[in-house]
């Protein structure tokens, strides 16, 4: 049987980095949701890019084990070997911490390293990221020639040659001094994180987007923590700690907030909905007949269509309601085959249906943004595009200015709002249910990745999901109109 030890990983670590409670739930780790589909579709695009960038070193050596000592032990035989110029996936361990690095090539007797990142931007976490690596190596004795990031080619084009995908970055400078500081605290970081006991969390600015927070820590049972009052920022989030605040319900009257954020907090202290004066008047402004439009879109890393660049977002699908004037609706909708290019398609079909008159009513901006897009690609259509976005009015914002609600806890998404404002309606029926896994369906339909005989069923599926969208702004229309 293979030796094994207690290690410290670097998700692990340079999680204890933001807080020591959330290092130890992960190295212990605390069961947290199962990843979503799009989730697993984000992190199968991560592997085909590093896959690309493995193809880029033909002699390159795999270290294919997954057994921390095996790996270490296969990692040291290849560095011994003269004839070895590129390692993937080299494993090294300096006290408790282990890391594996992507790329490794060997120059002057030293070794640079290539860490291969689906991103298009350079981010702090990023080098932290490549930082730790390079901190286990320096501590195992390894000789650092440079650093490099291989980002995600923003020049890049879908269909050119797959060798400008990834575009390398020199971080050097700066990673070295990063895995200095690293270092002096890697010790206590271990001590903490591998301990038995877990280390008592703290309320902190960054509980406010720890996967543990309300589950497994200072959140639990917290009906209405401070992070509901949209856009704190951490300045009055400090503010209102050192008063030893952390419940929206404790939030003095004085304390000074924006109107939305005084709207928020009153609603939680008082239980009750508040509906505020020019809500009758901002919807009399929306003009006849009334339209409800809902996109879904599909963008990757490596665009499913050739020409276009890493993460372009490319509308799929459309769901149209239209009051029709003697009471009821009509419905129109649009579903790419997933086989061609459909952004023509899409919006040719989409600017017959919708007609040139009568408010399009839309949640949230991304329609417009999407439609923005589209205009650059077609413009031939710019003229018939700008009609509709003039036509064009937000929910989600008049919600936000409108109405307040104790249960939407200080959120207005669509999925928040439907169950308080419409309780006989959800998406708990629906096979897909957010508009990330509908993205993911669609992926895998174009990729064809689903079975042949799980597609059609799978596009009904997207049609009802997005079908739910706008049928759900209809409905919170009423009762909008009803508290109006
Ligand atoms: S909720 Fe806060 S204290 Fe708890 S693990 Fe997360 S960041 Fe740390």
């Amino acid at each position: 049987m293979a030796e094994t030890y207690m290690h410290v990983a670097k998700h692990t670590f340079l999680a204890a980095l933001k807080c020591r409670t959330m290092g130890w739930h992960a190295r212990h780790n605390t069961q947290l949701q199962e990843a979503t589909l799009a989730e697993i579709v984000r992190s199968e695009q991560g592997q085909a890019v590093h896959e690309y960038a493995r193809s880029q070193y033909r002699s390159g050596v795999l270290v294919d084990e997954n057994n921390t000592v095996k790996a270490l032990k296969m990692t040291a035989e290849l560095m011994g070997d003269p004839n070895c110029e590129v390692i993937f996936e080299a494993c090294f361990r300096h006290g408790k911490c282990v890391a594996r690095a992507d790329i490794l090539i060997r120059v002057n007797g030293n070794w640079v390293v290539e860490e291969v990142k689906s991103s298009k931007r350079l981010k702090l976490d990023l080098k932290e990221d490549v930082s730790y690596t390079v901190m286990v190596m320096k501590g195992f004795g390894v000789g650092i020639e440079a650093v490099n990031l291989s980002l995600v080619n923003e020049s890049y084009r879908s269909g050119e040659d797959i060798d400008e995908l990834l575009k390398p970055v020199d971080v050097t400078d700066e990673v070295l001094d990063i895995a200095d500081k690293f270092e002096q605290v890697r010790d206590a970081v271990e001590n903490d994180v591998l301990s038995e006991s877990c280390i008592v969390g703290e309320w902190k600015y960054a509980c406010y987007k720890c996967d543990y927070f309300s589950q497994h820590c200072v959140g639990r049972s917290v009906d209405h923590p401070i992070f509901q009052i949209p856009r704190l920022g951490e300045k009055k989030f400090n503010i209102l700690l050192g008063l030893g605040i952390t419940h929206v319900e404790a939030v003095p009257e004085d304390f000074e907030l924006t109107d939305r954020q005084r709207g928020v907090v009153e609603v939680v202290k008082s239980g009750e909905m508040q509906v505020r004066s020019g809500l009758k008047n901002a919807l009399d402004r929306w003009s006849k007949p009334i339209h409800y439009l809902d996109f879904e879109t599909v963008s990757t890393c490596m665009p499913v269509y050739s020409g276009l660049a890493p993460y372009t977002q490319i509308p799929t699908q459309y769901s149209l309601h239209v009051r029709n004037g003697k009471g009821g609706l009509d419905h129109l909708e649009y579903l790419a085959d997933g086989l061609s290019d459909c952004r023509r398609e899409f919006i040719e079909t989409l600017l017959g249906d919708v007609g040139s008159k009568g408010s399009i009513v839309v949640y949230s901006h991304f329609e417009n943004t999407t439609l923005t897009n589209t205009e650059k690609w077609f413009p031939d259509l710019k003229d018939d595009i700008e009609c509709v976005k003039n036509r064009l009015v937000d929910m989600e914002k008049l919600i936000s200015k409108f109405v307040y609600h104790p249960k939407f806890n200080g959120r207005t998404s669509i999925k928040v709002v439907l169950p308080v404002l419409v309780p006989e309606m959800d998406y708990s029926e629906l096979e897909i249910s957010n508009g990330d896994d509908a993205l993911a369906m669609f992926y895998r339909i174009t990729m064809g990745q689903l079975h042949p005989d799980s597609v059609e069923s799978t596009k009904v599926a997207l049609m009802e999901y997005c079908k739910l969208d706008t049928l759900a702004m209809v409905r919170i229309h009423d009762v909008l109109t009803e508290l109006a």
